[in-house]
């Protein structure tokens, strides 16, 4: 490393930029972003320049002229930006005489400082710099950066440093660090970045009460996550920030192994799947177990396939939890009926086609499970879930409430895994379809006439193995 890297505070210090086009107009917008005056050299300014100038409110100074070495006389920091590399020069040796740090735009030999790439979460700032060797591997790492932090980061950064005092007051420095480490690892952390601040402040008086009590065992708390129908880079960001600081992860047969791999690596894992027969004592294991961790101190993940909410039992958890005073947060994910309309490119809802959608439970398909007429209505589209092994009592059940036999449908297998398939026909063929093809569980039946919408244009015959079968 032969570059320090700090952060210089610019607030009202003078900075010199020397160059009139757009290069130099944003270093300068840059240096006005940090609270500095910027006196900007060139003999003439172009559109940028100028209109950065009539936007500074007088802390932009243009001087219309050609670079001197005077003209960094009393300024803390120089910028060459001018396309003539003799002026660029001459910049970098006046600043290096009067011993200011200077860059010199693209190019590494004549500067002493580099700007790196920056991600911004005022007053959170995350600097990435190559030392001038790849500045679009740093610009790059930037993006992946930015991908990956809360945008409510600031916010967080903030509400901490309002209570840095508070929490010195009450609290001996021996336990002030275990203290934050909990409060950005937990619940108070998350509700800022979920951008609920009352509730955090709430959890934030307990939780310091708590450790001012001496209380040193900090409750534990259980995260509802949505895993999304398999491909990782469908998780939300939060649930991928949670997943990256629980302790343990409860999952289920549908989350994916690529799912789990993005998971903290030292994490425990526990598998829960729970099958269709004896799910009750499953279901009941699954209760002692968040509750057992929880107690524990321990954050826990409880990763659900798809959305929580859809066909998750997650009524059940959260009221348990909430019985027994365990903190628990909802975290929502694309259910697998998104994921295979996507798939399958069929817009859910369309103009004259359908104008509302039900997800509905597949494998209670006895008569009196749904309302079979509106089901079958024209212009709505249905979602069944859980459909493999009841499809064709489902096809019937809809022919028999007067769905015409030749109503779109699609079966959508293992939707946005790498193996995904999808299958089209009408509706009064598409079980055998899906029997001849030997559909596995899971799979989801879409039955509308938005299911024709996508007919035959798919472009990529290998995932869909079966798109020419219907
Ligand atoms: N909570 C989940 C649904 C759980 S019910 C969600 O929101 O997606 C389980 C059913 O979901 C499966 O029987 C199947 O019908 C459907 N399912 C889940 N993942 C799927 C996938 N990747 N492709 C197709 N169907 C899927």
């Amino acid at each position: 490393m032969d570059h320090l890297p700090i952060f210089l505070r610019m607030q009202d210090a003078q900075a010199v930029v020397v160059g009139g086009g757009a290069v130099a107009a944003r270093k300068a917008e840059l240096l006005l972003r940090c609270g500095a005056y910027v006196r900007l050299i060139a003999p003439q300014l172009h559109k940028p320049a100028l209109e950065l100038l009539a936007g500074a409110r007088g802390r932009v100074k243009h001087l219309a002229a050609a670079f001197e070495p005077h003209q960094l006389d009393g300024a803390v920091l120089a910028v060459g930006a001018t396309d003539q590399s003799h002026v660029n020069r001459a910049v970098a040796a006046a600043a290096r005489a009067r011993a200011i740090p200077v860059n010199v735009v693209d190019d590494a030999e004549l500067s002493t400082f580099i700007f790196p790439a920056i991600v911004d979460r005022s007053p959170v700032v995350l600097a990435v710099g190559s030392q001038g060797t790849a500045p679009v591997l740093a610009r790059r790492l930037r993006a992946q950066l930015e991908a990956l932090l809360p945008a409510r980061l600031g916010a967080l950064a903030r509400f901490a440093g309002a209570r840095r005092s508070a929490v010195r007051q009450a609290l001996p420095a021996s336990r002030r660090r275990a203290f934050w480490e909990r409060i950005f690892a937990g619940r108070v952390s998350a509700q800022v970045l979920a951008g609920d601040e009352p509730a955090a402040q709430e959890n934030f008086a307990r939780e310091l009460a708590a450790s001012r009590a001496a209380d040193r065992s900090a409750p534990g708390e259980v995260y509802l996550i949505g895993a999304g129908p398999g491909d990782p880079d469908l998780l939300t960001l939060r649930a991928l920030q949670i997943l990256q600081q629980a302790d343990v992860i409860l999952y289920d047969r549908l989350v994916s192994p690529a799912v789990l791999d993005r998971a903290r690596r030292e994490a425990q894992r526990v598998f829960v799947g729970k099958h269709a027969a004896g799910s009750h004592t499953a279901q009941a294991r699954i209760h002692e177990l968040m509750a057992g961790y929880a107690a524990r101190g321990l954050k826990v993940a409880r990763l659900k396939g798809g959305d929580p909410s859809i066909f998750g039992r997650c009524g059940e958890e959260i009221e348990f939890l909430r019985k027994r005073g365990i903190p628990v947060t909802v975290v929502p994910g694309v259910t697998a009926g998104v994921a295979a309309a996507a798939a399958a490119r069929i817009p859910l809802t369309q103009r004259a086609l359908a104008h509302s959608v039900t997800l509905a439970a597949g494998h209670s398909a006895g008569e009196d499970a749904h309302d079979w007429d509106a089901l079958s209505r024209a212009q709505h589209t249905v979602v069944f879930y859980m459909a493999v092994g009841e499809m064709q009592s489902i096809v019937d059940r809809l022919l028999i409430a007067g769905a015409p036999p030749e109503r779109s449908a699609a079966v959508v297998e293992r939707a946005s895994l790498p193996d995904e398939r999808v299958l089209r026909g009408r509706l009064a063929e598409i079980a055998a379809l899906a029997r001849a093809a030997q559909v596995g569980s899971p799979a989801l039946l879409i039955v509308g006439e938005v299911a024709a919408a996508a007919q035959a244009s798919d472009a990529s015959p290998a995932r869909h193995a079966l798109e020419g079968v219907a």
